[in-house]
């Protein structure tokens, strides 16, 4: 299997509650590697930026607002089929759907404050990187 990377944000809800490394536990549990890895307050631009594919959402306001309403730590995880598995690990959008175990289901409050962030497929992903990361900031 090919190793992959995927890109990862700990929310607002989360950094707020002091879940970072509770979350980050549940990462390298699941055999993920944290290569990089930075705590920034998100900018309204960037934010619109990076969830412009929601734009016309009817959420999208509340996301944005949300998604720059308290820090976030944004990350570069590296493992086999990285991109899959974080989906997995991470459990579906609405806490309320998410497996047992998930990071979802344990640390999620709503679908809108719901503690992680990964990218839905590989070109994706490489692209979400490049918004946060320059290359001398990621390390295997
Ligand atoms: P994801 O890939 O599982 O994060 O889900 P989506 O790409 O469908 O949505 C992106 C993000 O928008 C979600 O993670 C939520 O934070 C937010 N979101 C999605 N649906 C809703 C909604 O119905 N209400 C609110 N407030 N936020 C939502």
């Amino acid at each position: 299997m090919a190793i992959e990377r995927t890109f990862s944000i700990i929310k607002p809800d989360a950094t707020a509650r002091n879940l970072t490394g509770a979350v980050n536990a549940m990462i390298e549990k699941a055999g993920l590697r944290i290569v990089a890895q930075k705590r920034i307050r998100m900018s309204r631009a960037e934010a619109e930026t990076f969830y412009a594919v929601h734009r016309e959402r009817p959420f999208f306001g509340e996301l944005v607002e949300f998604m720059i309403s308290a820090p976030v730590v944004v990350q570069v995880l590296e493992g086999d089929n990285a991109v899959a598995k974080y989906r997995e690990v991470m459990g579906a959008t609405d806490p309320a759907k998410a497996e047992e175990g998930t990071i979802r289901k344990v640390h999620a409050r709503s679908i809108g404050e719901n503690t992680v962030h990964g990218s839905d497929a590989p070109e994706t992903a490489v692209m979400e990187i490049a918004q946060f990361f320059s290359g001398n900031e990621i390390v295997g």
